[in-house]
């Protein structure tokens, strides 16, 4: 079978693949360097190379819907399909001169600088982190849907990614990254809030009798007691809730054990509520050693 694709079509085409690329492998993702997997994390460079392919042959069709020779290095001679054509960025000053409406409200300094970023990741060395190319990404995709309104003169559609053309619209406007985690500004707000307001509630209740919360990190020292052949990472934060060794988890965190029996807290059903140390003096609750002090080693007794 034969086929011929023109610019627009080839164009069209590594925007799916590198969608393709983002859906599989940077939609969810972590940037915990201890949960982050560089195979994974390598796949950003062919995802942000496909999106610059994209863009380029975007910019020449639009260069070739002026004139089918201007996408060509030397248009004083006759072009065939061998000769060569201009650079990416030889293509958007050509542009530029010969019709700047389609570059209109166009970043072409960010966009000249993602070919640079390219360059690097085809032809040299290059140093990458996970958050910055992922925020240039998005911003990038911004510019193809500017430029393909511009060009094209309708928006860019794309079914079958949805989804992720959604998501990367909202971060490239509102990205922050928190101990490892994606949010927007207003979500992360959200979360250091209730995350705050969990760290006062230091005692879980049970019957009238008040136990301190496990932090996350002690896990282990509990499975040791208990006899448990369990394996405990030793990540900085919780991979559910993102507590901080030493800190309490969140409120409802699957990591949570519970400081009466050592088993997973949400589901052991000792324990009835949080509470802080006024509310145990208030009430008249009587606090007790739990699992950990009551098996803690005399060596350690303070
Ligand atoms: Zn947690
Ligand atoms: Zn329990």
């Amino acid at each position: 079978m034969e086929f011929t694709l023109d610019l627009l079509e080839n164009s069209y085409d590594y925007i799916s693949e590198s969608l393709m690329y983002y859906k599989e492998y940077c939609y969810f993702e972590t940037h915990d360097p201890d949960r982050d997997d560089v195979v994974l994390k390598r796949k950003w460079k062919t995802t942000f190379v496909l999106l610059t392919q994209g863009i380029e042959l975007l910019v020449k069709e639009a260069l070739s819907r002026i004139n089918s020779q201007l996408v060509f290095e030397n248009i004083d001679i006759k072009n065939n399909d061998n000769s060569k054509t201009i650079s990416f960025a030889k293509a958007f000053d050509r542009l530029l001169y010969l019709d700047d409406s389609k570059l209109k409200n166009v970043d072409i300094d960010f966009i000249k600088k993602c070919i640079n970023v390219r360059n690097s990741c085809i032809h040299y060395k290059i140093k990458m982190n996970s958050i910055e190319i992922k925020q240039k990404y998005c911003k990038l995709f911004e510019q193809y849907l500017l430029l393909h309104k511009n060009i094209i003169g309708s928006n860019y559609n794309n079914d079958e990614y949805s989804d992720q053309i959604y998501d990367i619209k909202i971060k490239a406007k509102d990205f922050v990254v928190y101990r490892g985690n994606e949010y927007t500004k207003k979500e992360l707000e959200e979360y250091k809030k209730q995350f705050n307001d969990s760290q006062e509630l230091c005692y879980a209740v049970s019957k009238k009798e008040a136990y301190e919360r496990v932090k996350y990190g002690e896990e282990y020292k509990i499975y040791n007691i208990l006899g448990y052949d369990i394996d405990v990472d030793s990540c900085l934060y919780c991979g559910d809730c993102l507590a901080k060794i030493g800190e309490y988890h969140d409120l409802g965190c699957d990591w949570e054990l519970c400081p009466k029996c050592g088993n997973q807290l949400i589901s052991c059903e000792c324990m009835s509520e949080y509470c802080d140390l006024e509310y145990i003096q208030e009430k008249n609750i009587k606090l007790s050693k739990g699992i950990l002090v009551e098996n803690r080693k005399d060596d350690n007794k303070c």
